[in-house]
């Protein structure tokens, strides 16, 4: 039951490609850029 779970855990964490800084997974419609790197300047 806990196959799921461990699948997701193991996965590596996404990274802004511009900060640096770790990504939700709601951010994964910006591919590969945070919330703040997305909407600089706010
Ligand atoms: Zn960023």
């Amino acid at each position: 039951m806990t196959s799921v779970i461990e699948f997701f855990r193991n996965l590596p964490k996404k990274v802004c490609k511009v900060c640096g800084e770790q990504i939700d997974e709601k951010a994964d419609c910006y591919g590969n850029i945070c919330d703040e790197c997305d909407h600089p300047a706010r």
